[in-house]
């Protein structure tokens, strides 16, 4: 019956989240007990003591971000809502991705006018991040990286554009489920998972256009009215001021 296929679709991607964390988190727990291991031989010099442990620290600060992240599957709905322009939270994301652009030789352009949100300031930074990263990744011999902010009476839209190898139809689709990544070399395919999460969470809409060769453009449309949310009921209510 029906029933029977929708919970078993439930708790296919509940295997496929289960599988995906359990790989991404191995990694940094075994490489970090590696080093833990080697920090127990008594004749080892003062600086490689000293390199070891911090490196199994690191590799401890990675599983815990992972874990963070994932948290953010379990919570989307934010406690910390706040007033802010989405303007100041996408140059803050601009420097932090102005390095990777420089490496790959990918220039940015930005068109900012005021797009006032009410949300979680820093599950939107990492979702532009995300977004931003991705477009760079696509982009691996150059190209330019667009991104505008503007609002309507509505709404307050940021697009993200690249000019990188872009996505079939079927890809577009597929995107945001796990264990899916259409390069093989990486990631679990949780990046955009979250990513529609957040937004969702922050009662937002994602879009995504893209074709193959010519590249890619993601839109994140958040409503730009003051939302209150119950937190015990998960009942968003909405209040104009
Ligand atoms: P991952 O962690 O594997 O990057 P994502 O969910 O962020 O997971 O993305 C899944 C895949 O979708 C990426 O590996 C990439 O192949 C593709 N993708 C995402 N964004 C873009 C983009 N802007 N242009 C082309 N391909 C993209």
């Amino acid at each position: 019956t029906q029933k029977i296929v929708a919970n078993a679709e439930k708790m296919e991607g509940l295997y496929h989240l289960a599988a995906a964390f359990g790989h991404e988190v191995r990694q940094p727990i075994t490489t970090g007990k590696g080093m833990l291991q080697l920090l127990s031989d008594d004749s080892l010099p003062t600086d490689k003591r000293i390199e070891f442990l911090s490196a199994a620290i690191s590799e401890v600060n990675r599983a815990e971000k992972i874990i963070q992240d994932y948290q953010v599957f379990a919570q989307p709905y934010s406690n910390k809502l706040e007033r802010f322009d989405l303007v100041n939270e996408i140059q803050k994301v601009l420097n932090l991705v102005e390095p990777l652009t420089n490496v790959s030789n990918v220039q940015i352009n930005t068109n900012l006018s005021s797009a006032w949100i009410n949300g979680d300031k820093a599950k939107i930074e990492r979702c532009l991040i995300h977004i931003c990263t991705n477009a760079v990744e696509a982009m691996d011999t150059g190209g330019i990286l667009t991104i505008q902010s503007f609002s309507t009476t509505e709404n307050s839209i940021i697009e993200i554009s690249d000019t990188g190898i872009g996505m079939t139809k079927k890809q577009i689709s597929t995107l945001g489920e796990p264990l899916y990544s259409l390069s093989s070399r990486k990631g679990t395919g949780l990046g955009m998972m979250m990513v529609f999460r957040l937004v969702e969470g922050m009662k937002g809409k994602l879009e995504i256009q893209s074709k193959v060769g010519e590249g890619t453009k993601v839109t994140i449309v958040f409503p730009n009215k003051k939302l209150l949310k119950d937190a015990h009921t998960h009942i968003d209510k909405e209040f104009v001021y």
